[in-house]
């Protein structure tokens, strides 16, 4: 088998990678090795920075986000029992919207099956071949070899793709955090029309929502807990007692889903090895607070669209610088989320002051809650 690009990994990146080359009459295989439905039930992400949104419309994917998408121009920071209002799109002249990374995956696998184009779930034990340069898996009990011009390796923190890189070639950082979320989805509509983030002392919380009917809500717990101490009645307790302010009524509703995320910042750069391209998660991290890890995602595979279709040396070579630097800007955005939100463990009353501050810097200062909203909304250059 022969195609242009091979793409591992049916995430967002990998599969608005296969929409964004297929408008373009590039051709591309897509493999994934779990199965649709499990891949389309991952709850994970769901806000989106515009350039998202705008992207997956230029791909041709618009109609049901903006049907059901839920358009936010602002956000709220709740600590010491009050509540306040950044005001994004007054900041920015942007907004963000709210729609679940398990809706935009499916949008983008019912596009690109209507195609057509191959897409292959439950492919096993992928290998990337870069001197070829091709793929080797098996599916259905058949081993097959795809060769290819280039291969994208969108195939998230835990795939084969980065470790297909030379040690010698890559550098990598990383950060770990003293904390876990616990979120839960809730049939219940959501308490607030916009995002509530709270630092309290007994914790960070946040209250999201899916739709106007879905709540999905997150409690900071130490990375070692587990769900099964997490009984419901104790985790909207949490919920209440941090999130609470004045005039704040907090709905409950029963759970359909509870799980822990780890919290962990990496990168590996560069994002190039000869044929293959890292994109999305299989070459970066963020913590979940600033929200920028599917957008991320998207924005790498936006770069590497183009240099792909451009095809020249210097499109391809500048691909990876391109992505850092806005990579770069969601690490520190996120990090710095993270440490004035939480609460650390091991941290002191000094610790604690700071963040206090910085909190209340960011809701009484135009310019320092404009620098918030500009990171949030997206800031790439
Ligand atoms: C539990 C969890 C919760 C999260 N919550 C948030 C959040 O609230 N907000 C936020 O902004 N971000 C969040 N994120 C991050 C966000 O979901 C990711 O940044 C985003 O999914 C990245 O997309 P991706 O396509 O790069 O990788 P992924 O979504 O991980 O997709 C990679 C795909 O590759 C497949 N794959 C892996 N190995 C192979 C292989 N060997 N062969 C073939 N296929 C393979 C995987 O099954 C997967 O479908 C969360 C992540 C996790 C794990």
């Amino acid at each position: 088998m022969r195609t242009q690009v091979g793409i591992i990994g049916a995430g967002p990146a990998g599969l608005l990678l296969a929409q964004l080359l297929a408008v373009r009459g590039i051709d591309s295989v897509v493999l994934e090795n779990h199965s649709r439905d499990y891949v389309q039930a991952r709850i994970r992400a769901g806000i989106l920075e515009q350039g998202t949104t705008d992207a997956l419309r230029d791909a041709g994917l618009g109609a049901r986000l903006d049907r059901e998408g839920l358009v936010h121009d602002g956000l709220r920071l709740t600590f010491d029992g009050e509540q306040h209002r950044l005001d994004l799109r007054a900041l920015t002249g942007r907004a963000v919207t709210i729609y679940g990374q398990t809706e935009v995956v499916k949008d983008l696998i019912a596009a690109r099956l209507d195609s057509g184009a191959p897409l292959h779930f439950e492919v096993d034990d992928v290998r990337v071949d870069v001197a070829t340069p091709a793929v080797r898996y098996r599916h259905e009990g058949v081993e097959h070899e795809l060769r290819c011009d280039a291969i994208a390796g969108c195939d998230g923190f835990h795939g084969v793709c980065r470790a297909a890189i030379p040690e010698a070639e890559v550098t990598t950082w990383e950060r770990a955090y003293p904390f876990a979320w616990l979120g839960i989805l809730a049939d219940v509509a959501p308490s607030t029309d916009e995002l509530i983030y709270a630092r309290h002392e007994r914790g960070f919380a946040l209250h999201s929502m899916r739709s106007r009917e879905r709540s999905r809500l997150y409690v900071q717990v130490d990375p070692g807990d587990d769900v099964a101490r997490w009984p419901d009645a104790r985790v909207w307790e949490e919920l209440h007692a941090r999130l609470a302010s004045d005039g704040f009524a907090l709905a409950e509703g029963p759970v359909l889903e509870k799980s822990i995320t780890p919290m962990r910042s990496f990168v590996a750069a560069p994002l190039r090895h000869g044929p293959l391209f890292l994109a999305g998660d299989a070459a970066h991290i963020v913590p979940p607070t600033g929200a920028k890890g599917l957008n991320l995602a998207m924005a790498d595979v936006l770069v590497l669209a183009d240099a792909l279709i451009d095809g020249s040396p210097a499109a391809l070579d500048a691909y990876s610088d391109r992505c850092l630097r806005r990579v770069w800007r969601a690490q520190h955005f996120s990090w710095w989320m993270t440490g004035m939100l939480h609460v650390d463990p091991a941290g002191d009353a000094y610790d604690r002051e700071l963040a206090r501050s910085q909190l209340r810097y960011v809701t009484r200062s135009r310019a320092a809650a404009t620098s918030l909203a500009e990171n949030y909304v997206g800031y790439d250059r």
